[in-house]
């Protein structure tokens, strides 16, 4: 066991970022951050209120005159200078993610690295924001279309990727030209916090990146103040969908609202089984299943008994030697959960699937946590099998580390599983046959298909997608689409006498 030094050693007072500056939030209240593997305070995060949120989209809008007209290449290169930061404090930040959040080293260490890719490629704007002419649409005349930037976007960030979810938009929104506030989860608020440090070392110009910590009524401000364009929403359907969206869309901004998911990992029976369960492990069990793209329902496909037996073997045989622990124990393998009441409410769904009929075949409340932390927050794995698609853990978001394992007679049956669930976040299918990979590529409703895949990460130059309740509106995070949400086009018609 190799326990590395945790950076936050006593109880840090956080502050909103407005204007350049470091500022207490006038709300006076505010709310303790808890490693959830120790149970030790290490920040109090405030909780702005109005007052406080309007501070911050005002300095966003006082910045975007100048901010617009500064040339994208010397936008771009904050970004680089950005980003020779957060290399500098790489292992830092990665370790601050794992004592805010509870994730093990290597799963923070690839958090941060997917964040970075986003500055690198929203580093490449002066190339990615060009619009296209045509000469001589008419005599003498030609036309063409330049993208804009339109002013104020906000993001209101989940707990589950703390640091890397801002990342999706923001670098995209200040290199096209926009400025920016940030609203970061008040369950993991540090590692956003380090991130604009170095936003403010890097030297980007007073309010073009501001922060504000809070909840509800920041993020009302947010989407009724008339400066903000658009908002970047990452959280749970019910949030994205019944506030954000509707609120968003009444007051005519721009949305993208990333939500809540049940993926389907389906195995056919010329799967390779080795190649198949270490993808399950991860996809499954990765940062404790709190994960969008997490692995919920396994679905066997066929009637070889014999293979699907193998499989869930093996699957359960990998389960069941997770090493249960603190994150910054290099020989962890899996952290807690990030809180207590999210482990109640895992708890609560491994009840209900005794109680309506699964089979328990792994205990996920049985593991031996290593290191004799407190067990308040932590959870094992649980493998639930005869699972049917209308019961509660086959439906429902459990966000965390539960397998929901159904059978199907065949492809067909599979994929109307998939496609029968109220969310489409993500599906991947296991086979050696390329005939089946394309009919469940192109027949499943899900916006992040893998094919021998378990979690279908889209890179920072592809978007972040989703369909149903997962996704809500048009443009998704990353990449170009990205920089379309965040510019708008204009047409040029152009004569010359
Ligand atoms: P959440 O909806 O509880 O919180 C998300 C954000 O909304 C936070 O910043 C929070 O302060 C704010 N918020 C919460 N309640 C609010 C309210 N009543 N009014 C206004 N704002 C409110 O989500 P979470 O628990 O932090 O994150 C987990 C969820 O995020 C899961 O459902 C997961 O699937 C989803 N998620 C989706 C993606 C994706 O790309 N689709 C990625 C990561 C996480």
């Amino acid at each position: 066991m190799v326990l590395l030094e945790e950076p936050i050693k006593g109880v840090l007072t956080l502050r909103n970022y407005v204007n350049g500056e470091w500022v207490d939030p006038s709300s006076g209240a505010y709310r303790d951050v808890v490693n959830p593997a120790t149970l030790k305070t290490i920040a109090r995060v405030p909780f702005s209120n109005l007052e406080d949120t309007k501070a911050a989209i005002e300095a966003a809008q006082g910045a975007f005159p100048a901010w617009r007209r500064t040339p994208p290449l010397t936008r771009a290169r904050y970004l680089l200078r950005l980003k020779e930061l957060l290399e500098g404090h790489f292992e830092e930040i990665s370790r601050v993610c794992t004592q805010e959040h509870g994730k093990i080293i290597d799963e923070s260490r690839g958090e941060i690295r997917r964040g970075i890719e986003n500055v690198e490629v929203a580093a490449g704007i002066p190339s990615l924001m060009m619009g296209y002419n045509l000469e001589d649409i008419s005599r003498d005349i030609d036309e063409y279309v330049v993208r804009q930037p339109l002013g104020v976007f906000a993001c209101i960030a989940p707990f589950n990727f703390p640091f890397m979810v801002p990342l999706w938009f923001f670098p995209y929104a200040v290199a096209t030209g926009n400025t920016y506030v940030i609203k970061p989860s008040p369950w993991t608020p540090l590692s956003q916090t380090k991130l604009v440090e170095l936003v403010e070392e890097a030297g980007f110009p007073p309010g073009v990146i501001n922060m504000v910590h809070g909840d509800a009524e920041a993020v009302d401000t947010i989407l009724k103040h008339p400066a903000v364009k658009g908002v970047s929403f990452v959280g749970s359907t019910a949030v994205g969908r019944d506030i954000i969206y509707r609120e968003a869309c009444a007051g005519g901004k721009r949305v993208q609202a990333q939500c809540g998911a049940k993926n389907f990992q389906v195995v056919m029976p010329d799967a390779s089984i080795e190649g198949t369960v270490s993808n399950l492990m991860g996809s499954f069990w990765g940062n404790t299943g709190q994960r969008c793209l997490a692995g919920a329902n396994l679905v066997l496909v066929g009637d070889d008994k014999a293979f699907n037996e193998r499989m869930m073997r093996a699957v359960t045989k990998a389960t069941s030697e997770i090493r249960i622990g603190y994150g910054l124990d290099e020989a962890t393998q899996m952290g807690p959960l990030q809180s207590e009441a999210r482990k109640r409410r895992v708890a609560g769904y491994v009840e209900k699937g005794v109680e309506e009929g699964a089979r328990l075949t792994l205990d996920g409340r049985r593991f031996k946590i290593h290191g004799g932390y407190p067990e308040d927050c932590f959870l094992g794995p649980s493998i639930f099998e005869g699972v049917t698609p209308e019961m509660t853990i086959a439906k429902e978001e459990i966000f965390g580390p539960v397998m929901s394992v159904l059978t199907a007679g065949n492809l067909e049956e599979a994929i109307g599983m998939v496609n029968g669930s109220a969310y489409g976040n993500a599906a991947s299918i296991f086979t050696a046959s390329g005939r089946d990979a394309k009919k469940f590529r192109y027949e499943v409703a899900c916006g992040n298909v893998g094919v021998n895949v378990g979690t279908a990460a889209p890179m920072a130059f592809f978007p972040f997608s989703g369909m149903k309740d997962s996704f809500f509106g048009d443009l998704h995070g990353q990449g170009m689409d990205a920089v379309e949400f965040f510019t708008e086009k204009k047409v040029v018609i152009e004569r010359w006498f």
